[in-house]
């Protein structure tokens, strides 16, 4: 397994893991939403404070991350099963064949057609099942698949890096810095580093004074 396949295995299992979380937070209060609101108060209160585009409501961004994974997620996961997923073995019906083997075969038939393991084409598919689906198949677990090819494995590893980094952003699991726009007191920007869920911090770029935001509100 390559260092790419690894990386991609962990994308997909992180959307996977995250699933849940994802649609909690959608509804969950905007005092989530990063950078927080206390801060860009304090902000304000310090002058006039430009909140550009980051005042967006996070439930939006939630419903918006979620929506934007499935849409490329689901259907990778169907041009991928249309490649490497076996057809359902068939057993002619409706034939008036009642002897033992045809019986056996529309019992194959039917047995083959509900193999958890296949990815199906219709019904409710979320983003966290085509996530668990694609993992499995690049861990090669058994099932009617032939293994990915190489181009296959690429499609998935760069569908899911930027699924991932959608997730990431969304549950403010992944540690950012954004200016401010504030000068400190040496002249140099601050920066405000946060959205991992630890203390956001503003850190000047030029003497690396370092403010949590517990510190600049006081
Ligand atoms: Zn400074």
């Amino acid at each position: 397994m390559t260092t790419n396949t690894t990386t991609a295995l962990a994308q997909l299992d992180l959307i996977a893991a995250h699933w849940t979380d994802l649609h909690q937070l959608r509804t969950a209060r905007p005092h989530d939403a990063w950078p927080p609101a206390s801060l860009q108060a304090y902000l304000r209160t310090v002058e006039e404070y430009d909140p550009s585009d980051r005042s967006a409501p996070v439930r939006l961004h939630v419903i918006d991350t979620i929506r934007t994974v499935e849409l490329v997620l689901i259907p990778l996961a169907d041009h991928i099963a249309s490649r490497i997923q076996r057809p359902v073995i068939n057993a002619a019906t409706g034939k008036g064949w009642s002897d033992d083997l045809h019986r056996q075969a529309a019992l194959l038939s039917a047995r083959d057609s509900a193999d958890p393991t296949r990815w199906q084409y219709t019904g409710t598919r979320t983003g966290q099942h085509a996530a668990q689906w694609l993992a499995a198949r690049l861990r090669q677990q058994p099932g009617p698949f032939r293994p990915l090819n190489l181009r296959e494995v690429e499609e998935i590893q760069h569908i899911a890096a930027g699924a991932a980094e959608r997730v990431e952003h969304a549950l403010g699991i992944r540690r950012r810095t954004v200016g401010t726009g504030h000068i400190c007191g040496c002249g140099g920007e601050l920066f405000l580093e946060g959205g991992d869920g630890r203390p956001p911090t503003l850190v000047c770029d030029a003497c690396a004074r370092s403010l949590t935001l517990a510190d600049a509100a006081a």
